[in-house]
């Protein structure tokens, strides 16, 4: 092994809950491993909107049967932040923070994992880096302007604001409800005919009814065509409009980053780009380069979430240890 690079038995990209799930299995099972993240820890939840409510109860959440334990069923980005940090600092898991990693080469048996940071030489790699990086994007003309955000955090800068909140997911329907109850004055454009089914079940009687009762505007069947500074064009099934516009949040999803699992030899499928893993293992198409937690769905990115993909870790730790 060259010297000049740190070697590992298993290097583990991403301390998002499926990352840290992959090192509490290494440290149990004294797998010499690394966890490399390019943010904060657990970066896409750091970033999820302030007052944002898990729809999972905090059971669901847990790694390794380490109790999480929530004021409410639901727990809330806080409570999550602060179990996920205690779990990573109690068992003083080894991860590096700040840290991107830009290139995973198979060479020989072995992995030449680059950061940029530093070079690293591993006998098998973990993928666990989400899709929360990369917005889905409305290609319009006008989505560069300051105005537009694919990321919604708080309220208070939309009171007192004309505010579009494109989409009609649960992140959409979130912050539209959000920005309303604050003072925004708020008019949803939504792609389909109606809110969108997978909407949390306690939630979604409340955005219709906004809707219904005219406190929420909504276009639905239609979408966003240009924005402006002072207005945005919309295509709906009554023809084209111009209203007026202080401020788009654009909620349209997000998507895993495909050229970095090509550029490792993963393939990906054509339909719904689901990269090639064997699901009894997680093992990808390239012999010990595995695939973990919600970069597994391509485009579908409702269909893993931590509740359910948590158990890759151990999936893989068995496997990797054969
Ligand atoms: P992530 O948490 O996204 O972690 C991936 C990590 O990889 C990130 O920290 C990222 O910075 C890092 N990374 C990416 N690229 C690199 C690189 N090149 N080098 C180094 N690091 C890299 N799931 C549930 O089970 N219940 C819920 O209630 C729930 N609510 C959700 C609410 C919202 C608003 C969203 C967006 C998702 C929700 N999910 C929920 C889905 C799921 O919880 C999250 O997507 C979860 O964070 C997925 O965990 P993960 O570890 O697979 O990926």
């Amino acid at each position: 092994m060259a010297s000049n690079k740190i070697s590992k038995n298993t290097i583990i990209i991403g301390a998002g809950p499926i990352g840290i799930a992959c090192a509490l299995e290494c440290r149990k099972n004294n797998i010499d491993y690394l966890v490399i993240e390019k943010g904060a820890l657990t970066n896409s939840i750091f970033n999820y909107p302030l007052n944002m409510h898990f729809f999972s109860t905090s059971e669901k959440l847990e790694l390794d049967n380490i109790p999480f334990i929530s004021k409410n069923p639901k727990p809330d980005r806080n409570e999550a932040l602060e179990y996920y940090r205690r779990v990573a600092t109690s068992n003083e898991l080894e991860i590096n923070l700040f840290e991107t990693v830009i290139d995973i080469q198979k060479e020989a048996e072995n992995f030449s994992v680059k950061t940029n940071k530093a070079s690293y030489i591993s006998s098998h790699v973990i993928i666990a880096t989400g899709f929360y990086d990369i917005p889905a994007l409305l290609k319009v003309p006008g989505e560069e302007l300051p105005k537009v955000t694919h990321y919604y955090k708080e309220a208070h800068p939309y009171v007192m604001q004309k505010v579009a909140v494109v989409g009609a997911s649960n992140s959409a329907v979130d912050a539209a409800l959000e920005i309303y109850r604050k003072g925004g004055d708020v008019t949803m454009i939504v792609r389909g005919k109606e809110i969108g089914e997978r909407v949390k079940y306690w939630v979604r009687p409340d955005i219709i009814n906004r809707i219904e009762e005219g406190s929420i505007k909504a276009f639905f069947s239609s979408e966003i065509l240009k924005i402006e500074p002072l207005q945005i064009t919309i295509k709906t099934p009554d023809g084209i409009k111009k209203i007026k516009n202080d401020a788009v949040v654009a909620l349209t999803g997000y998507r895993p980053n495909f050229d970095f699992l090509k550029s490792s030899g993963i393939e990906i499928s054509e339909e719904n780009k689901i990269p090639k893993y064997n699901p009894q293992t997680m093992e990808s198409n390239v012999s010990g380069l595995y695939l973990a937690g919600v970069i597994c769905g391509g485009t579908e990115t409702h269909k893993w979430f931590i509740e359910n993909s948590r158990i890759h870790a151990k999936m893989i730790i068995e496997d990797l240890k054969k």
